[in-house]
């Protein structure tokens, strides 16, 4: 089966398992996932399963970045953080969902994975995503507030510079927990953070000032 074919029936079969919204599924359908993992996994590219991406990484599975992608109601115009780039997949979903009036900014804290990331998303023509290396535990003041964030690799709380890049009425997805995660909704209001779980997730952790210390460090 080619992929194109395999890619729409992914689509399809999380949008029946997930209740997908039409703007989502499109997403999922249009993005060549098989274009963002090492050659030797492209068989395996639409499958519903995170892979490997080198240096102890992941592409997260299909279904987790649809459900992140739905849980942020993503719009067109907005400015999203993602934090965790890896190979740039999820980061090409949500920019197709902002748009081109729309910006996605990914930090990824392995330099090797951002210009493997920014290689992917330049050649299939994203110009509405900015690649930065660095701590995204720490955000990206630079082009804060964002109206959505989300983090892709699991913290042991939320990061206080991420809510205060959040704009007032913006939403956040995160992991949070070591060898237990429990995925987050965060909303910040004018007075108040509200925090919702939405329930257990698998994710590869969070490094950094404000995530878990990495003892190979
Ligand atoms: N977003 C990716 C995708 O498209 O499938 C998945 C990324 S992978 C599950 C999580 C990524 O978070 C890894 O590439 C890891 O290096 C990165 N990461 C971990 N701690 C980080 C930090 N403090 N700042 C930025 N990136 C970090």
């Amino acid at each position: 089966m080619e992929y194109d074919e395999k890619r729409i029936r992914l689509a399809e079969r999380l949008r029946e398992e997930l209740n997908l919204s039409d703007r989502v599924y499109n997403a999922i359908k249009k993005v060549p996932r098989h274009l963002f993992v090492p050659e030797r996994y492209r068989s395996e590219a639409y499958a519903d399963t995170p892979l490997p991406i080198g240096y102890g990484q992941t592409i997260s599975a299909p279904h987790m970045v649809a459900i992140m992608c739905e849980l942020l109601e993503l719009k067109e115009g907005e400015k999203v953080l993602e934090v965790g780039t890896g190979c740039g997949y999820h980061a090409a979903v949500t920019a197709e969902l902002v748009g081109s009036r729309g910006m996605v900014v990914s930090i990824e804290r392995i330099p090797e994975l951002a210009e493997i990331a920014k290689r992917n998303l330049s050649s299939l023509g994203y110009d509405n995503v900015l690649v930065v290396v660095g701590d995204g535990s720490l955000g990206y003041s630079e082009e804060a507030p964002y109206d959505k964030i989300y983090v892709t690799a699991s913290a042991p709380d939320v990061p206080k510079p991420l809510i205060d890049q959040l704009r007032v009425g913006g939403k956040m997805v995160i992991p949070i927990g070591e060898s237990y995660q429990t995925l987050y909704i965060v909303e910040k209001e004018e007075n108040r953070v509200i925090k919702k779980r939405w329930g257990s997730v698998r994710f590869v952790l969070l490094y950094g000032e404000h995530g878990f210390r990495n003892s190979e460090e």
